[in-house]
């Protein structure tokens, strides 16, 4: 359905969808992100990051428009433009539209003009980068927690917030926009007290059909390695302690699948040494 409204209806403006488009292969935006493209009387998407595959499902007579060439202003100006002619206007971002994108940039003037907005989640690079490795981000008693990041560039780190200080918590850290800084990213993990032969992993273009290289290093070595592989842009690096688990002849299995642990949903059938605190998902 093409939702092209008449001028009568040109007073209600249409939502403006924030949608993400996944890291790169088609298949992995949401079913409802699909869904919004397939009723967009506009969509909007960024040519250097987002498949233009992902425009595919666009009906016939849907405004497409590539926003690499336009400034911030423009977008907003185009945004508000099609909100005025459709019920529903589509923004593809990258991944997820939380992460590193100009969601709130974008949305304050759409909330100043009156227009409704919306977000689809999408799959962030750095889950991607995870998969397409077969690694887990969180291992039970070796770390719970991942750190998303990147190291200072043109943008400033907010105080306390270098890779430095986060590295010292030594738990998964996926830093995203950092491939050409690579170097500063060595530099900080080794600062941190990281050990030169912890695990690093590069994942240039995680689910880009053809495209998608992965980069197994150390600290000690990932640098050369990624030259040797002539990886220059989107790339997500994940430093972790729970990286190559999957080659491990000892894991330490996750409370949850342990025989001995009751919850919620399964009472223990043996009697167990420790009494288990966690929580319950
Ligand atoms: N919102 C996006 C991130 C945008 S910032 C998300 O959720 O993934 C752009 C950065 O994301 C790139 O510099 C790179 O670090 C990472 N990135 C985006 N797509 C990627 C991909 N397919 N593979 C690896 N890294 C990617």
């Amino acid at each position: 359905m093409n939702d092209v409204t008449n001028a009568a209806d040109a007073r209600r403006p249409g939502t403006v969808w924030f949608v993400g488009a996944g890291p790169g292969d088609p298949d992995l935006i949401t079913v409802k992100g699909r869904a919004l493209i397939e009723r967009a009387g506009a969509v909007l998407f960024a040519g250097s990051l987002v498949s233009e595959a992902a425009t595919r499902w666009a009906p016939p007579g849907c405004e497409i428009a590539d926003s690499k060439d336009m400034t911030h202003e423009q977008i907003v100006a185009w945004l508000i433009d099609q909100a005025s002619r459709h019920e529903t206007v589509v923004r593809l971002q990258t991944g997820d539209p939380a992460l590193y994108g100009t969601l709130t940039e974008a949305v304050q003037p759409l909330d100043a003009a009156g227009i409704p907005v919306a977000v689809v989640p999408g799959v962030s690079s750095a889950l991607a980068s995870a998969a397409a490795a077969v690694e887990s981000l969180t291992l039970p008693e070796v770390t719970q927690s991942v750190i998303l990041t990147r190291v200072e560039g043109r943008t400033p780190m907010p105080e306390g917030e270098s890779l430095e200080e986060l590295a010292r918590h030594h738990c998964t850290l996926c830093i995203f926009l950092s491939i050409t800084l690579l170097h500063k990213v060595t530099a900080a993990l080794e600062s941190a007290g990281w050990s030169p032969d912890a695990p690093i992993l590069v994942v240039h273009k995680a689910s880009w059909p053809g495209e998608e290289k992965i980069i197994r290093g150390t600290l000690a070595d990932i640098r050369a390695r990624v030259r040797e592989a002539k990886v220059v842009s989107q790339s997500m690096i994940i430093a972790s302690p729970a990286l190559g688990a999957r080659h491990w002849p000892e894991l330490k299995k996750s409370k949850l699948y342990d025989a001995a642990f009751t919850h919620r949903f399964r009472r223990a059938s043996a009697p167990s040494a420790s009494t288990p605190t966690e929580e319950t998902p």
